[in-house]
């Protein structure tokens, strides 16, 4: 009996009374979404139907050179290395649907705000149908953990398109979120050089690069250490759109490899060390099955409700790739955002419905 009650008493003694330290017992979340990225490159690499397309006219030779093998697991590999590496071998990856494992976004629109909508708040609301800047009504949980007294002002999203501020509708909600040209300005010194950058850069996709999206998240991350950090790639999409297969491909390589960084980054800092759950998503699917269908999505086009997605953290069940049948929604990450961080993001809160957590991959 005192065997157990000493250490008991000491766990609770030292969550109550280590004055400033308190923040180690307090979890942390990232959340990275590529837009519009595919499950089938994430789960069958480079699509080999795509690059023998004789009307293609990307740098094809670099992409078979460097993301082409005959191996499946290779393949993928080569293409998202931190992914099937480090996650496969330590946390969550769901979406493969070769296996039955199907990931979903639950709104009927299959585009960008409405999907991001979705993530957010926990609802596929019918009348979230535009990707024009409007200000999003339903509350979400970047908002509403911003407001729990733990969190409040430990929240901050950092995008590519300059739609977010709409999206998690900045004002009410009182998150910090900087947008494409957003300025960057704080006394670092490193954010200031981001910022002159992301003014002088050019612009393939007509929005910042994301790696300035990255790095301003990432500079801001190590000067302020925000609890739940949120960080908006967008070129896949573009990229796609364009039919850039090539551009599309190395944009989810270059990504995985800031992801990676960052990775490497939090596990240096105390605060995240063994503290932070990532999680990767994206905002919807595309076409999957001809040779330019790849490029669009939405209502009209097969397959863009399906989505994927990839986690790690103390949090996060070791699964690996998940092979056994079963279904999930986008709906659902709001509400395991918010678990893993200790709370409940429910109707009642939220004032909407909100998808129930991803039960599966929590312990
Ligand atoms: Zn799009």
């Amino acid at each position: 009996m005192l065997d157990i009650f000493i250490p008991f008493f000491l766990t609770i003694f030292s969550l109550f009374f280590t004055g400033n330290k308190t923040t180690i017992s307090t979890p942390n979340v990232i959340v990275v979404t590529l837009d519009g990225l595919r499950w089938q490159e994430i789960f069958n690499g480079a699509d080999s139907i795509i690059l023998n397309d004789k009307t293609y006219d990307g740098d094809i030779e670099y992409v078979k050179t460097n993301f082409w093998s005959k191996d499946l697991n290779n393949r993928r590999s080569l293409l998202a290395p931190f992914i099937w590496n480090t996650i496969q071998r330590n946390g969550v990856i769901l979406g493969n649907r070769n296996y039955d494992v199907n990931f979903n976004v639950a709104n009927k629109y299959q585009f960008s705000y409405p999907g991001y909508n979705e993530i957010f708040t926990g609802f596929p609301d019918d009348a979230v149908n535009s990707n024009d800047k409007i200000l999003n009504k339903n509350i979400n949980v970047l908002e509403y953990l911003n407001k729990v007294p733990a969190y409040k002002g430990k929240v901050a999203a950092f995008s590519t398109w300059d739609v977010f501020p709409y999206i998690l509708n900045e004002n009410r909600s009182g998150v910090y979120v900087n947008s494409d040209v957003d300025t960057l300005s704080f006394k670092e010194p490193s954010l200031n050089l981001l910022n002159e950058m992301q003014f002088l850069t050019a612009k393939p996709i007509n929005v910042r690069p994301d790696i300035i999206t990255y790095f301003a998240a990432k500079e801001y991350l190590k000067s302020y250490h925000p609890s739940l950090l949120y960080i908006s790639f967008d070129e896949t999409d573009d990229f796609a759109h364009s039919g850039m297969y090539d551009q599309y491909l190395k944009s989810l390589h270059a990504e995985d490899a800031m992801i990676s960084n960052l990775w490497n980054t939090i596990q240096s800092i105390t605060q995240y060390k063994n503290n932070t759950t990532l999680i990767i998503t994206c905002d919807h699917g595309r076409g999957g099955t001809g040779k330019s269908t790849w490029k669009n999505h939405g209502q009209e086009v097969k397959e863009s409700s399906q989505i994927w997605l990839a986690a790690m953290g103390p949090k996060i069940q070791n699964l690996g790739e998940v092979k056994v049948a079963g279904q999930f929604y986008q709906k659902q990450i709001a509400s395991t955002i918010a678990k893993l961080m200790g709370q409940d993001f429910n109707e009642t809160i939220a004032k909407h419905p909100v998808g129930e957590p991803l039960n599966y991959i929590l312990k």
